[in-house]
């Protein structure tokens, strides 16, 4: 039987040191990504296509009156059911033996649908240039360092956290852990609550948040929109049945424009 492993974030314990933001650019090789100083401590607007993840900083005024910040490690979630999987027409977005979301980079064709239908805004397209010139796109995201997972090692992120905020293993004993430490931080923070959205059937990244989620930016009630449900478990299958796989993947590609493309049309809620 495949063992599912997560990270567990518990934000209770963050102190907003951004190591683990260092650790990933560090270990993924990823390049310098700045954005403009906006007045706050968050130093982006979200996770992006060379910032895999991100400290969220929220300013919050506690019940008893106390001000305080909230720290949230930011990065792909690692839906069970992913959208991003669901609407990749190259197959290219694919779940691994560690029951993670990756990307298979020589079959991402760039095209977008993936970071159109993320419920949590964590992929994006890197722009690349070839040796001809010619400009092509990638989605790029958090791999839940899975190139260090298969050598036994944890990911960068957890490994570099000096508060024990973020910690990997087997996804039950994680949930179990979660649950021990909900039980322990109830006192200091009444609205203390497991985020492991049942909407996407859970999350391989999932969360001890000390207050609701949408204080600190995460969905309520994330879902996989019900016209990527329909294309990639009904449509698609029929589809290679009838018509065979090449014509379906051009066929494939026509309709997920039609069905996915619609950025200003449903919103970005994803919640239908
Ligand atoms: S390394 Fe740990 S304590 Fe530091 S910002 Fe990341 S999660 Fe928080
Ligand atoms: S959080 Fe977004 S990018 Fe990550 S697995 Fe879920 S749908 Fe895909
Ligand atoms: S698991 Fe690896 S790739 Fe993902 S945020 Fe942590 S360091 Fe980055």
């Amino acid at each position: 039987m495949t063992t599912i492993f997560a990270k567990l974030v518990d934000v209770t314990r963050c102190d907003g040191c951004r190591a683990c933001m260092v650790a990933c650019k560090n270990w993924n090789d990823l390049p310098a990504a700045p954005e403009e100083f906006k007045g706050s401590y968050q130093s982006h607007d979200k996770c992006n296509a060379f910032n895999w993840n991100m400290l969220t900083f929220t300013e919050h005024e506690a019940e008893d009156g106390r001000f305080e910040w909230l720290f949230r490690h930011s990065a792909c979630m690692h839906c069970t059911d992913a959208a991003c999987v669901k609407v990749c027409p190259e197959d290219a977005l694919h779940y691994t033996e560690f029951g993670t979301v990756n990307t298979n980079y020589d079959k991402c064709v760039g095209c977008g649908y993936c970071v159109q239908n993320c419920p949590f805004s964590v992929i994006e397209l890197a722009k690349y240039t070839d040796e001809n010139g010619k400009e092509y796109e990638k989605a790029q995201k958090c791999t839940m360092c899975i190139d260090r997972l298969r050598e036994d090692m944890m990911p960068a992120c957890v490994n570099i956290c000096h508060m024990d905020a973020l910690v990997f293993g087997d996804k039950e004993e994680m949930e179990a852990m979660a649950l021990e430490r909900l039980a322990q931080v109830k006192d200091r923070y009444p609205n203390a609550n497991i985020y492991n959205p049942i909407g996407v059937d859970g999350t391989q990244t999932f969360y001890l948040l000390a207050e609701p989620p949408s204080v600190y930016g995460l969905p309520e009630n994330p879902k996989v929109p019900t016209s990527a449900t329909i294309w990639k478990d009904y449509a698609q299958p029929l589809g290679k049945a009838m018509l065979g796989v090449t014509t379906m993947a051009v066929i494939g590609g026509f309709i997920s424009n039609k069905l996915f493309n619609k950025q200003g049309q449903e919103g970005g809620d994803h919640d239908e």
